[in-house]
C-alpha cells in the first residue's frame, strides 16, 4: 500500500505555490454566474494539523506557510533603482493573491494561531458557492476515511462527494460535466513512478472528453527525466489541442546533492515545484508575475531561490 501521508509535508514550499495558484484560479472561474464543478483527483485527508505528530516529525511547514507568516509584515524590496537618491530598495506591498492565501489559511485558526493547515479539499470548499460542486478522490483507505470525517463536519450535504477510488481513472466518468464548467486540480504524490505519465495520460483523455476545462496539475522538480517530462508533454498537449497554458515554478534551493563533515551525503529534500495550467484564466499570468519573485524571495532557503512564469497558446 502507498506510504506517502500529506500530513508530513502540509504547509510546506509546495504547497504555498499549490494553494496561492488554486485559489488564484478559483476566485476567477467563480465570478461567473453558471455553476462550476471542481474535481481533486488526489485530495488528500483535506485538514492537517501542525502541531501533530507527522508535522512536527517532518518540519515541512517551517519552510513554507509558517516562513511566509513569519516574513509577510516584511515584504521583499522592489529591485533597486539606478537613481543616485535610491540608496535602499524600497519595500513593496504584498502580492494580493499571496494576501488572499494567507487571509484563507488565517481563516481556519484563531486569531494569531497558526495550528492548522487546510488541504485542498477545504480551500476549495471554502470557496464555492451553493450551485457548485465539488468531487474529491483519494485513494488511501486512512487518509479517505479521514477526508470523509472532515468533510461529514462541514454539513455541506450533496456539494461535496469523497469517493474512494482511484482518480486518474475515476475523473473519466464526470466529464463533461453538467453545465459545462470544470476545474481539474491532479496532485499527485508521484511515489509511484507511473504516475508522471499516468497524469499526462489523464489530462490527455480529459481534453478529448472536456476540452474547455481548466486542468491545473502540480509536479515535483527533482532530477528524474519522468519528472520533467510532466510540463515538456503537458506543453505538447495543449498545443496540439490548440488550448492556451501557463507553468509557473518556484524554486527554494539548490538541488545539488552536499555531504556533511563526515561524507555524508545529505539529500536536499524537494527543491521546487511547479503548476501546469491548461486553459488558464487570462488574469493569471499577470497576477503570477508579481507573486512568484517574492514567494522566492520570502521562502528563499539559499541563493538558488527563483520563480518562473511562461505561458503559450
Ligand atoms: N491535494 C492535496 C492538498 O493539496 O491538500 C494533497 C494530496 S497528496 C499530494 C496526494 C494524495 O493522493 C495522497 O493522499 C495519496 O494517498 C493520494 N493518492 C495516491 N494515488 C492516488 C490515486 N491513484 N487516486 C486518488 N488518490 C491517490
Amino acid at each position: 500500500m502507498f506510504s506517502y501521508r500529506h500530513a508530513f509535508h502540509a504547509g510546506n514550499h509546495a504547497d504555498v505555490l499549490k494553494h496561492t495558484v488554486l485559489i488564484a484560479i478559483l476566485r476567477h472561474l467563480l465570478q461567473k454566474d453558471t455553476a462550476l464543478t471542481v474535481f481533486d483527483t488526489h485530495a488528500g485527508a483535506g485538514l492537517y494539523r501542525l502541531d501533530g505528530d507527522y508535522a512536527e516529525t517532518s518540519g515541512e511547514a517551517a519552510g513554507g506557510i509558517l516562513q511566509l507568516l513569519a516574513s509577510k509584515d516584511k515584504p521583499p524590496a522592489a529591485p533597486a533603482k539606478k537613481a543616485p537618491d535610491a540608496s535602499k530598495p524600497a519595500a513593496v506591498a504584498l502580492a494580493p493573491i499571496i494576501q488572499d492565501y494567507l487571509d484563507l489559511v488565517a481563516s481556519f485558526n484563531n486569531k494569531g494561531s497558526h495550528k492548522v493547515y487546510p488541504g485542498s479539499p477545504f480551500i476549495i470548499q471554502r470557496l464555492l458557492g451553493e450551485r457548485d460542486k465539488l468531487k474529491l478522490f483519494e485513494i488511501h483507505p486512512t487518509d479517505s476515511k479521514t477526508l470523509s470525517a472532515n468533510i461529514a463536519q462541514l454539513q455541506a450535504g450533496r456539494q461535496v462527494a469523497v469517493l474512494r477510488e482511484d482518480g486518474f481513472e475515476g475523473l473519466k466518468k464526470f466529464l463533461p460535466p453538467p453545465a459545462r464548467r470544470a476545474l481539474v486540480l491532479s496532485d499527485p504524490s508521484y511515489e509511484i513512478k507511473n504516475d508522471y505519465a499516468r497524469v499526462v495520460a489523464m489530462v490527455a483523455d480529459s481534453l478529448v472528453r472536456f476540452s474547455t476545462g481548466t486542468y491545473v496539475v502540480w509536479y515535483p522538480i527533482i532530477p528524474r527525466p519522468e519528472a520533467h517530462d510532466v510540463p515538456r508533454k503537458l506543453k505538447t498537449l495543449a498545443n496540439k489541442a490548440g488550448k492556451s497554458w501557463l507553468n509557473a515554478t518556484l524554486t527554494v534551493k539548490s538541488s545539488k546533492l552536499t555531504s556533511d563533515e563526515s561524507g555524508e551525503v545529505i539529500r536536499p529534500g524537494l527543491p521546487a515545484s511547479g503548476m501546469f495550467v491548461i486553459n488558464p484564466p487570462h488574469t493569471l499570468k499577470a497576477a503570477l508575475q508579481l507573486a512568484l519573485p517574492q514567494l522566492a524571495s520570502m521562502l528563499a532557503q539559499d541563493q538558488h531561490a527563483t520563480s518562473t512564469v511562461e505561458s503559450g497558446g
